[in-house]
């Protein structure tokens, strides 16, 4: 992981942002969201998890000054600054795989701060204070800055340097996960193994019973396949109204009992 981290470091402008960022670990021992303000917070419990703690620190630091998709784009570059959009602490038990920030999430700097959230913990059950405990809950889009927009105004699909850059490292630094969220086709492409998965996002998720057990074994966390919750989805949801009464009871049962275990 390290050498991930020495390898992407002239793309990273860590040494400009590292200062504050470090301070704020050092103050919370967490990493809670990208936003540049520091939220104050009590510190998760670091017994036994130290060494984890410090590469997650070295990897967040690493993560905030990425400039990977505007200095070595595959592709035409990011159309603007980065600024990367997590939440994530060495504690946490439940991670949300996201897809990428929209236009409001890289305005506020916060996961899911759009009705794509609202939606989101209404599935989970979910409010904004247990949402955003970064001590429990991880929230890692698989792009993890707002990509921009196409011609019509759609969000562009997210950076495909992204995730090859920073994906393994961050799950190897998260030794207490137990369920991950896999939210949209390009977090199932991820973390849905490929004999699970499905020809299609429906097929996918279709197969949550099938995936769950398969993935809950102990070993590594579950995984949960979902739709996006985006406004985009609603004819998908109306056409699928299995996934509201046989998949969202077992979602809310699934990530309270992981939460309730911290
Ligand atoms: S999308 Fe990912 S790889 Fe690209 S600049 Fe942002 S953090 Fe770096």
């Amino acid at each position: 992981m390290l050498k991930c981290i020495q390898a992407l470091q002239p793309f990273c402008n860590h040494a400009r942002r590292a200062s504050p960022i470090w301070r704020a670990i050092s103050m919370r021992n967490d990493f809670g969201t990208s936003s540049d303000d520091d939220r104050p917070g009590d510190h998760p419990s670091m017994s036994g998890h130290e060494p984890a703690a410090q590469r997650l620190m070295q990897l967040v630091a690493a993560m905030r000054g990425c400039r990977l998709c505007v200095e070595k784009p595959q592709g035409a570059p990011l159309p603007h600054a980065p600024r990367p959009v997590f939440q994530l602490s060495v504690s946490a038990r439940l991670l949300i795989a996201g897809q990428a920030p929209g236009v409001r999430v890289h305005a506020s700097g916060r996961p899911f701060t759009d009705p794509s959230g609202v939606r989101l913990r209404g599935w989970l059950g979910m409010d904004e204070a247990t949402f955003y405990d970064a001590t429990r809950v991880a929230i890692l889009p698989m792009g993890l800055c707002f990509p921009g927009q196409d011609a019509r105004g759609a969000d562009l699909p997210p950076r495909r340097e992204c995730a090859p850059a920073w994906r393994d490292a961050v799950m190897q630094s998260l030794p207490r996960l137990q369920l991950v969220l896999a939210v949209g086709q390009y977090a199932h492409a991820w973390h849905v193994p490929r004999h699970l998965r499905g020809r299609n996002l429906t097929e996918t998720v279709r197969r949550w019973r099938e995936i769950f057990e398969a993935t809950d074994t102990g070993g590594k966390a579950a995984v949960i396949p979902l739709p996006h919750p985006s406004w985009r989805n609603n004819a998908w949801l109306k056409k699928n109204p299995w996934f509201e009464a046989q998949v969202l009871p077992f979602l809310r049962r699934q990530v309270w009992r992981v939460l309730e275990e911290t």
